[in-house]
C-alpha cells in the first residue's frame, strides 16, 4: 500500500539521475531540432552543442555511479540518497530511519535494522511495520508534515516497548532543491515502563498490606460495640489482637518509609567511620529476648579489636536487626544462630568485611532464593504474617548493603538452615591508606 506513490510515466522505470539526465537531452534535442529546422543553426553546429550538453548532462551522472560501490548503485533510487545524509541516520545513536514521500526506506541505521529486520532499503516501511497505528502515523505526518507518534511493540527476544516518532524533513537533494522525507525514529521506553510497572505493583502491594489489618481492626471494633459489648472476657481477647494488628501496621509503614528514606540517598554512599562490632553487639543483645522466647541461642562470634567500615549507624542497626530477627524467626527450628565477622578479600581482589548470619533452620527451596530481596516477597505468606513480617525486611536490607557499596550473599541448603552474609568494602583508614 503506498502512500503519495509518485504518477506513474515513460521514465518512472529509470534511476532518478537518469531520468533527469533524459529529460534536460530530450528538451535539448527538440530545441536545436526546432533552430535547424527554422534555419537558424546548421545542422553540424547543432550536433556539437548537442554533445556539449549531452556530457554536461551525463558524464556527472556517471562519475558519480563510478565512484559509488557496486552495491550501492544498485540501491540508488533518491535523489537525497547522499553521503551527508546516509552518514547522519547512521551516526544516530537510536534506531532511525528515512522514508521518502510514498513510505519507501531511503536509508536505515544498523540499530534500526537490528530491531525491524523487516525493513530494507527501496521497500516500503509501512509492509515492515505492519502496525495500523504506525500506518496511520505515517499517513497523518505525511499529510499534514507535523510530527507524529506511535507505539513499536517487539516481543523477540524479550518484550520491548518503543516509542515511535515521525518526523517530517526537508531533505536537500543531488539537483538543489528539497524533498519532503520523513525520519522515523524509536525510542527505548521499556526501563520507564517497568519502573512505572513496579511502582503500580507497590502500591497494590503496599494498599493490600495495609488493608488486611484495617479491616482486621474496624471488624474488632464493630464487635466491641455490638455483640462483644457487655463481654469483658472476648472484650481482652479482642484488644489483644487489635494491638498486633496496629503493630504490623506501625511496621509496615517504618518499613516503607526506611526503605523510600534508603532509595532517595542510594547514589550518596555513606562516608562516616563506624565500628561495626559494638552495632552487632546491639542487635544481638536487643533481641535476646525474642530469642529467649524462640528458645535459639545466638552464639556471637565477633573480634576483640574494632572492624571500621565506611557506613551509616542506624541503617548497620536496620539491616543487622533484620537479618538475625529473621533467623531467629524463620529459623527457630535449629535451636542456634551463629552471628560472625570474618574479613576476606572479594572476586575482583578487593578487602571487605563479612557479616554472616547462620541459622538452622528448614533453610529456602532454591527456586525463591533469586527472589528474596523483591518488596513484598514471601517465601509463605501466611508464615511471615504469623510471625509479624512485612516482606520488606529483605528488600530493605539490600538496598542498605548497595549503599554501602557493598554485597548480599544468600546461601541455603533445604533442612540445613540459610546463611545471609553482608559483605562491605573495608573503610581506608589514614592507616591503611
Ligand atoms: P518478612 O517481613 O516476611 O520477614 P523479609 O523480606 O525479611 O520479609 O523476608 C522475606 C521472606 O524470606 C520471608 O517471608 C521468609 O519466607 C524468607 N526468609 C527470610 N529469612 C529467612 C531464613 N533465615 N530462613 C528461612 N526463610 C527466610
Amino acid at each position: 500500500m503506498a502512500l503519495d506513490a509518485p504518477s506513474a510515466s515513460f521514465f518512472s522505470p529509470w534511476p532518478d539521475r537518469l531520468r533527469h539526465s533524459a529529460i534536460i537531452l530530450l528538451a535539448a534535442g527538440i530545441a536545436l531540432a526546432v533552430l535547424v529546422a527554422f534555419g537558424e543553426l546548421s545542422p553540424l553546429r547543432a550536433g556539437a552543442v548537442f554533445v556539449c550538453i549531452a556530457a554536461a548532462a551525463l558524464v556527472p551522472w556517471r562519475l558519480h555511479n563510478v565512484a559509488t560501490s557496486r552495491e550501492d548503485v544498485r540501491g540508488i533510487t533518491s535523489p537525497v540518497e547522499t553521503a551527508a545524509v546516509s552518514a547522519i541516520v547512521a551516526g544516530m545513536p537510536d534506531p532511525a530511519v528515512l522514508l521518502d514521500r510514498a513510505g519507501r526506506v531511503i536509508h536505515l541505521n544498523a540499530a534500526a535494522a537490528q530491531l525491524a529486520p523487516a525493513l530494507r532499503k527501496n521497500e516500503l516501511a509501512q509492509f515492515a511495520l505492519r502496525s495500523p497505528e504506525i500506518i496511520s502515523a505515517l499517513r497523518e505526518a505525511i499529510a499534514t508534515t507535523e510530527p507524529r507518534r506511535a507505539t513499536y511493540l517487539d516481543h523477540v527476544p524479550v518484550d520491548r516497548w518503543m516509542e515511535l516518532i515521525i518526523t517530517p524533513v526537508p531533505v536537500p537533494t543531488l539537483f538543489g532543491g528539497t524533498e519532503k522525507c520523513m525520519l522515523m525514529t524509536f525510542h527505548d521506553q521499556t526501563p520507564l515502563r517497568r519502573v512505572e510497572e513496579m511502582r503500580a505493583d507497590f502500591v497494590a502491594n503496599a494498599s493490600h498490606e495495609l488493608r488486611t489489618p484495617l479491616a482486621a481492626l474496624s471488624g474488632f471494633i464493630d464487635t466491641l460495640q455490638g455483640p462483644a459489648k457487655e463481654d469483658a472476657k472476648a472484650r481482652e481477647r479482642f484488644l489483644g489482637i487489635m494491638h498486633t494488628q496496629a503493630t504490623r501496621m506501625a511496621r509496615l509503614i517504618d518499613d516503607l518509609l526506611s526503605l523510600s528514606r534508603v532509595e532517595l540517598s542510594a547514589h550518596v554512599r555513606p562516608d562516616t567511620l563506624v565500628d561495626i562490632v559494638p552495632i552487632i553487639r546491639q542487635v544481638a543483645d536487643g533481641l535476646e529476648p525474642l530469642a529467649r522466647e524462640r528458645q535459639v541461642t545466638i552464639d556471637i562470634q565477633l573480634p576483640e579489636s574494632p572492624v571500621v567500615i565506611a557506613g551509616d549507624r542506624e541503617e548497620l542497626l536496620r539491616l543487622f536487626e533484620n537479618l538475625i530477627e529473621n533467623a531467629l524467626k524463620y529459623g527457630a527450628s535449629g535451636g542456634k544462630v551463629i552471628v560472625s565477622l570474618v574479613a576476606a578479600v572479594s572476586g575482583e581482589g578487593v578487602p571487605e568485611v563479612r557479616v554472616m548470619v547462620r541459622d538452622f533452620g528448614p533453610g529456602i527451596a532454591p527456586e525463591h532464593l533469586p527472589r528474596l530481596t523483591e518488596r513484598f516477597y514471601r517465601v509463605d505468606v501466611g508464615d511471615s504474617r504469623a510471625q509479624g513480617g512485612t516482606g520488606l525486611g529483605l528488600s530493605l536490607v539490600k538496598h542498605i548493603v548497595n549503599r554501602h557499596r557493598g554485597r548480599l550473599l544468600i546461601e541455603s541448603v533445604p533442612k540445613h538452615g540459610a546463611t545471609f552474609t553482608a559483605c562491605f568494602p573495608q573503610a581506608k583508614t589514614p592507616a591503611s591508606a
